[in-house]
């Protein structure tokens, strides 16, 4: 028997589908403000994404979009096959898959970071309590802070908190990792230990999609850089290319400011 949950699945999944994450004639409002702009982006798996552009063009609203925090209006957005629209069951499947790191490392601070890292796998993945400790200890050891597991989120440095947060998202084990310049709230002393952490996820072949001005780390790990300014990607080249022979005026005026 076809149940109604079967068709729409049946529906929503495009099979053969080379990206992981493709994004067609995106356009997004705030009330009357157009916020993104006709944006097309195809991401295959194992790819990494630097998102660069100035404050207010749209960076992070286009990565909140894949991960339906924010809701678009129109185009679409299709990701590991799924479709994301009204239909909550393809944004909860999404999710499970789709980890995401803000500026702002949003840890709940009444709990012990080893709390925070197991919450959501026992309550979303439905695993056990000691499978999500041992996937817990894993990602802490991983990420250099398992000396701290028991402490609350206030007792780490800022640099330590960031950590943290990659290793909870990391404890759902996601396809994709989202992030948002999470180094952008950082003493810069603690710039380097989370983006270590990232460039070893690279390096691991997690599908990667980074808003950051970091740009040795840009040039080190993406495989290619976006350029965004007022809503639209203005530029995508292979970081050799931007860094060095940008197309756009406004590639080339922005890199003039940050360099
Ligand atoms: P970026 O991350 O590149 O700095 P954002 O995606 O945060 O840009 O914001 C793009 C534009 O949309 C900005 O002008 C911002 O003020 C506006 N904006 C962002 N979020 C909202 C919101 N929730 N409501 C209305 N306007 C918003
Ligand atoms: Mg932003």
């Amino acid at each position: 028997m076809i149940t109604q949950e079967m068709t729409e699945r049946v529906e929503t999944k495009t099979p053969g589908e080379d990206f992981i994450i493709s994004i067609d004639n995106l356009n997004k409002w705030y009330d009357e403000f157009h916020v993104l702009i006709d944006v097309n982006l195809k991401v295959a798996q194992g790819e990494k994404i630097v998102i660069c552009g100035p404050s207010g063009s749209g960076k992070s609203t286009l990565i909140r979009c894949i991960n339906r925090l924010e809701k678009h209006q129109q185009g679409c957005i299709n990701v590991m096959g799924h479709e994301l629209t009204e239909n909550t069951k393809d944004v909860s499947a999404i999710r499970r898959e789709v980890g995401m790191v803000f500026q702002s490392f949003n840890l709940f601070p009444h709990l012990t970071i080893l709390q925070n890292l197991t919450l959501a796998p026992i309550w979303l993945r439905k695993i056990s309590q000691k499978e999500a400790d041992k996937l817990a200890w894993k990602y802490l050891k991983r990420v250099n802070i398992a000396e701290h597991a028991y402490k609350f989120p206030s007792q780490l440095s800022g640099g330590q908190q960031q950590r943290a947060a990659i290793a909870r998202s990391l404890c759902m084990q996601p396809k994709i990792m989202l992030f948002d310049e999470p180094t952008s709230a950082l003493d810069p002393e603690m710039v380097n230990e989370v983006l270590d952490v990232m460039v070893t996820l690279a390096d691991e072949g997690m599908t990667m999609l980074c808003v950051t001005h970091e740009m040795g780390f840009a040039r080190r790990v993406a495989d290619h850089v976006i350029f965004m300014d007022e809503g639209k990607i203005v530029e995508r080249q292979v970081p050799d290319k931007f860094f060095t022979q940008p197309e756009n005026e406004r590639t080339i005026q922005f890199l003039k400011q940050i360099h």
